[in-house]
């Protein structure tokens, strides 16, 4: 018999799979999980969390979090944002190489970030390596530092200091990233097309929210896609299409990966959740790119989510200061493209997804949990509830109903398209590794951990 000494029994609750919901009792040691089963006794002392009348997730891994430190910690930072996250259930993050200052486009850049996330990240966390014109040679060094994998953009992102690629570097870059084993994340719109777009409104006069929707229009997002797709055919490259923005858009990349492109789909909860009306009423807080859509996209999204077309839901939280958000001349175009989210995924999903619209649970785990695991190298260590994995833990009342209020968001700017929305489902509790983070976290002098894809420690 082995001796059974735990530092921690999750007891009583409903556990969450991709594959099943099960009552069962969790026993954590070291930070990991060492068995799951009925009616585990905690000895020694060990502490004991009672889930009873809760569901127990997979931790979520956001893959997509713009935190912009260091150089524009003023606009989020890995203090705020990953207590935001830690608040949503996200025990993972992966941060976005271009808002911060230095961009993540070198190896030394990336060494900068890694220690800035070190010190201030309560949860774990990894870092996308940023692909540019120029910095192909760039690419090897940042994914042997345990980068997650690369990130590009096929139109502006915003930032003067990480262009766009251009079809070569595109291609010059993949072959790069097919040789390394791993994923080239895309920002899949049109550039010649939404540039003229908004330049043929803007010299028109035409800078509203309604205009601006226009000049992205689903066809520049398409038009990417099959592009990317077919580069990443042609050099074998793995390929993660982020922020898809509507269902027609996510079926289209489906079809084309049918063809033998190594894919993988990602969409966000503002796509599922906030059409058109929103941007035009609540204005520069739901602003992004590309934008949101109308509600017929919605719909086609939420049965792309079921159908298992999209395979990841993450947040793409892109926060900027309150001024940055506003327009006072009404020039929508010089508005910050950027929603606020880490907070709110399973949020959405829950009231929008599980409730309104029957989504199992088991499908809100893998889109949020299982399938970023697995895609980033990080599966079962992390994205699962099961013996051996890290006790990554996100506990839930689904039937607690309340309203998100400003003084709920522990985001640096307390920005939200769901301001004053009503939510059925809440995260009561999440644990990294075993170690409450929220609420209340239990340890001060904590901190998260940087993940790698295990492909690449292995090398
Ligand atoms: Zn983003």
């Amino acid at each position: 018999m082995i001796d059974l000494v735990y530092d921690l029994v999750v007891r009583n609750g409903q556990i969450v799979t991709e594959d099943r919901v099960f009552a069962a009792d969790i026993a954590v040691r070291d930070g990991r999980i060492v068995a799951v089963g009925p009616t585990l006794v905690p000895k020694n002392n060990a502490g004991e969390i009672d889930a009873r009348g809760l569901h127990i997730l997979p931790g979520l891994i956001d893959i997509h979090v713009h935190c912009n430190e260091p150089g524009r910690t003023h606009w989020e930072g890995f203090a705020t944002g990953t207590r935001s996250l830690a608040a949503g259930g996200v025990t993972t993050f992966f941060d976005m190489p271009l808002n911060s200052s230095p961009p993540t486009t070198t190896v030394q850049a990336l060494k900068v970030k890694k220690a800035a996330a070190t010190r201030a990240a309560v949860i774990d966390y990894g870092l996308w390596a940023g692909m540019v014109p120029g910095n192909i040679g760039q690419l090897a060094p940042m994914l042997a530092e345990g980068a997650v994998g690369c990130k590009a953009f096929m139109s502006g992102s915003g930032i003067e200091e990480f262009p766009a690629v251009d079809d070569r570097t595109l291609l010059e870059g993949m072959s790069e990233i097919a040789r390394m084993g791993s994923v080239l994340a895309i920002h899949a719109e049109n550039e010649a097309v939404t540039t003229w777009l908004a330049q043929s409104a803007m010299v028109a006069g035409r800078r509203s929210a309604h205009d601006y929707a226009a000049s992205r229009p689903l066809l520049s997002e398409i038009e990417a896609i099959t592009r990317a797709a077919a580069c990443a055919q042609a050099t074998e490259c793995r390929l993660h299409v982020v922020h898809v923005s509507s269902g027609e858009a996510a079926y289209w990349a489906d079809a084309v990966r049918r063809q033998g492109v190594d894919m993988t789909i990602e969409t966000c909860p503002h796509y599922l959740a906030l059409t058109g009306d929103d941007l035009e009423q609540k204005h520069g807080v739901a602003k992004c790119a590309p934008p949101v859509r109308s509600r017929d996209h919605v719909e086609t999204l939420w049965r792309a989510v079921r159908d298992g077309v999209v395979d990841v839901v993450a947040s793409d939280h892109s926060p900027a200061p309150p001024e940055m958000k506003e327009s006072p001349d009404g020039d929508f175009f010089a508005v910050w493209g950027g929603i606020s989210g880490a907070q709110t995924t399973l949020n959405v999903l829950l009231d929008e997804g599980y409730w309104q619209r029957g989504l199992a649970l088991q499908t809100v785990a893998r889109v949020t949990a299982s399938n970023p695991a697995r895609r980033f190298g990080l599966y079962p260590t992390k994205g699962v509830i099961k013996v051996g994995s890290d006790a990554d833990l996100c506990l839930v009342d689904l039937s607690a109903r309340w309203r998100l209020e400003a003084g709920d968001l522990c985001y640096r700017h307390r920005q939200s398209p769901y301001l004053g929305r009503m939510f059925r489902g809440r995260v009561v509790r999440t644990l990294v590794r075993g170690h409450t983070v929220f609420p209340d976290p239990e340890d001060q002098g904590w901190h998260g951990q940087m993940v790698s894809p295990g492909v690449l420690q292995a090398a």
